[in-house]
């Protein structure tokens, strides 16, 4: 379904998705940098830099609470909101992020937390004009329940799902021939797609050397920004807290850029050193990753390079190695 909504109509849209759901949208803060907060929580920024904080957030918490076992030993697990969540506003790498964790959470054995947080949300993809200074950001591969592409005076808004056609049913029609020339210029806006398949192919192919490792590890302060920053990592440790109350036992996100990552209790650790860490960062994304899903574990949303504060996010690192080990000069 395609459909044209000006400001007006984009406000009725909104005010009608609050209703329903814990709707989330951009929100300018005062650094510049964006990120969702509740509808109506100050004015909605339709248009600028990627999401500063990962949208899969959402689903997939930095510390999530499992579950509780009082002193009497009874278990309680978290109950699922009332209301599901709607985040609005998300851009073809972000919706690419929730495709890949869900892929990795909802195939068997399905993690019920994960679940829980995911079920029935609503994703609404924002994309055409409405990157920084209104730049073009590519459309969504529909991996989202509604897409709002921003044009001049306005937004294609185009259904994917039952539940977001639904939503747009009392809207006018959309161009068609409109939408298929945006289309054609999306598609010739690959982005860093072809820079990662270069790499993980000389990765694949096994061109790259240990001592690559070595010096690329040899940068690397042990932030793990870029593990927390990336919506498409999702390794998790658990942490049990004991109290006069009870024991709660939660998940809490883990890097594998540090020591304790792969530890054992004997003291062996199969990634024992920094350079061994770092390749399995970039290795698992480019290589583990396409092995297992028949994709790359990369959206190119580009925190990583952004939060690395030595310069070795995913896209340096991939643009040095295919610099060095490639056809690319
Ligand atoms: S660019 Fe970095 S943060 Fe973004 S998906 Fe790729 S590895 Fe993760
Ligand atoms: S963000 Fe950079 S410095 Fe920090 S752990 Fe990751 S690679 Fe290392």
């Amino acid at each position: 379904m395609l459909t044209q909504l000006d400001r007006p109509a984009l406000e009725q849209l909104l005010d009608k998705l609050a209703v329903e759901y814990r709707l989330k949208v951009p929100k300018q803060l005062a650094d510049g940098t964006r990120q969702l907060a509740p509808y109506r929580d100050g004015a909605i920024s339709l248009s600028g830099a990627v999401l500063h904080r990962k949208p899969t957030t959402y689903f997939f918490p930095q510390i999530e609470r499992l579950l509780t076992i009082d002193t009497s030993g009874t278990v309680s697990v978290p109950v699922q909101a009332e209301k599901p969540l709607a985040l609005f506003g998300l851009n073809r790498a972000d919706l690419a992020g929730v495709t890949f964790l869900d892929r990795f959470f909802l195939a068997a054995p399905v993690d019920d937390a994960y679940l829980r947080n995911r079920s029935g949300a609503l994703l609404i993809g924002l994309t055409g004009a409405a990157g920084p200074d209104n730049s073009f950001l590519p459309l969504s591969v529909g991996d989202c329940d509604i897409e709002m592409i921003a044009i001049r005076g306005g937004w294609m808004a185009l259904g994917h799902s039952v539940a977001g056609e639904r939503l747009l049913l009392d809207f006018p029609d959309g161009d068609p021939e409109r939408m298929v020339a945006l289309r054609k210029f999306s598609e010739s806006n690959s982005g860093h797609q072809d820079l990662l398949q270069k790499a993980s192919q000389l990765l694949t192919d096994d061109k790259v050397p240990d001592q690559f490792w070595v010096e690329i590890a040899d940068r690397c302060i042990l932030c793990s920004g870029c593990n927390l920053a990336c919506p498409t990592c999702n390794c998790f440790g658990m942490q049990d807290r004991t109290s006069e109350n009870g024991t709660e036992r939660s998940r809490v996100w883990d890097s594998y850029q540090l020591d304790a990552f792969m530890r054992e209790a004997s003291g062996h650790n199969p990634l024992g050193t920094e350079a061994l860490r770092t390749r399995r960062r970039i290795h698992h994304k480019l290589v583990a990753d396409v092995e297992r899903w028949g994709e790359l574990g990369c959206v190119a949303c580009g925190r990583c390079d952004r939060a690395c504060p030595t310069g070795i996010g995913m896209m340096a690192v991939a643009e040095e190695l295919v610099k060095r080990y490639g056809e690319i000069k």
